[in-house]
């Protein structure tokens, strides 16, 4: 069996490790960009009685069209732009990937950023063209961005706004230079909409080559799975085309068209993580040793002080806590961990572990 694998699997999926998820039972877990908060009891029992309703007997709504509208009231989507809905942005990410794919054809995103956009590039046989992040605040290199752009010709370009494991925004100006200049389509992944006040969804349609993907998972329904990517609706339906037939399921229809309804409880919980963020920020300043970077998502990147990453995460762990070891990860990210703003309480307990793992002598 081992020569037949040998011979059969692509070379490139052989040398992948599988997506590996760290066990967090027990765990204060702040590894995952997760909404801490649960549902009022009162909400839970008026979600699981609409759930009564639904016929699981039945394949899903295939478009998710009473879900399409709830989202474009919920989250005030242009009502001239389509609509596509994705198990995940992630299924979002390998749609596009499908739709495009051909040999030679190239994605193009700045490192360090979501690694499923050059992840299923090579599930898809795309080649993945990555332009480094400027080292000081991880802003975008907008000369060697264009020069990049010019010379390997991407027909798709991912940018996360803002950006994922980093935390800050792109400059907008930026972004639009990036979209003015790319020979092909330019996907513009606000994941952590509900963390920031800025956004290209009210700018689709300037561009015939720029669409907007978001999901639910970062505002409090990762459980879930459910993504949605909007835009021209000559570049949607297209993209439909390899979509799986009913890719959302009955239960996911049926509990975020019934969440959207409340967003109100989400937005309440979305803005608390937002002064929430405010103090872990000032709280990790006054950590000796550590630099976190200013954040405009769930999220706060944080360097440790030089060498120390691998032993302040173990550390963390032992008092109970999981966070986001990114140390090795990138060359940009050395000696960096990411925590997920957590509640009052979970973010007490995570400075607490930070300070008592740092005061112990190195080594
Ligand atoms: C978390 C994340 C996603 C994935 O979202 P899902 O809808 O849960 O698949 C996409 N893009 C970025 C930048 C993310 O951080």
């Amino acid at each position: 069996m081992r020569n037949l694998i040998e011979t059969l699997v692509r070379p490139e999926i052989r040398a992948l490790n599988a997506y590996h998820v760290p066990p967090a039972a027990g765990l204060i877990k702040l590894d995952a960009m997760e909404n801490p908060y649960g549902w009022p009891d009162a909400l839970k029992a008026e979600w699981l009685e609409t759930l009564r309703a639904v016929e699981l007997n039945r394949y899903p709504d295939p478009q998710g069209l009473a879900l399409q509208t709830a989202l474009r009231e919920a989250m005030d989507l242009p009502a001239e732009m389509g609509l596509l809905l994705g198990n995940g942005s992630d299924e979002l990410i390998q749609m596009l990937a499908l739709t495009i794919a051909q040999p030679g054809r190239k994605i193009l995103s700045v490192d360090p950023s979501f690694v499923m956009y050059r992840m299923i590039g090579l599930f898809a046989g795309m080649e993945y063209v990555g332009v480094p992040l400027l080292a000081e605040d991880f802003s975008i290199d907008l000369p060697a961005t264009l020069d990049t752009i010019e010379r390997e010709q991407p027909a798709l370009v991912y940018l996360a706004y803002p950006n994922n494991p980093t935390g800050n925004r792109f400059d907008a100006d930026d972004v639009v230079r990036i979209i003015e200049a790319a020979p092909g389509l330019v996907i513009v992944d606000e994941a952590y909409s509900p963390f920031t006040d800025c956004s290209f969804m009210g700018l689709l349609g300037d561009w015939e080559n720029l669409l907007v993907m978001r999901t639910v998972s970062k505002m409090g329904l990762a459980g879930l799975r459910l993504g949605y990517l909007v835009g021209p609706s000559a570049w949607l339906a297209e993209i439909d085309k390899v979509r799986l037939p009913y890719n959302v399921n009955v239960l996911t229809q049926a509990s975020a068209a019934f969440a959207l309804r409340y967003k109100a409880v989400l937005d309440e919980q979305t803005h608390a993580i937002r002064v929430e963020r405010a103090h872990l920020f000032e709280a990790l300043t006054h950590i000796e040793g550590l630099h976190p970077y200013p954040s405009e998502a769930n999220f706060i990147l944080v360097r440790a002080p030089e060498g120390r990453a691998d032993a302040l995460f173990a550390g963390l762990k032992e008092r109970g806590v999981l966070i986001k070891n990114l140390h090795g990860a990138h060359p940009l990210l050395r000696d960096c961990l990411r925590v997920t703003v957590g509640t009052p309480e979970e973010n007490a307990a995570l400075i607490k572990a930070f300070r008592d793992v740092i005061d112990l002598p190195s080594r």
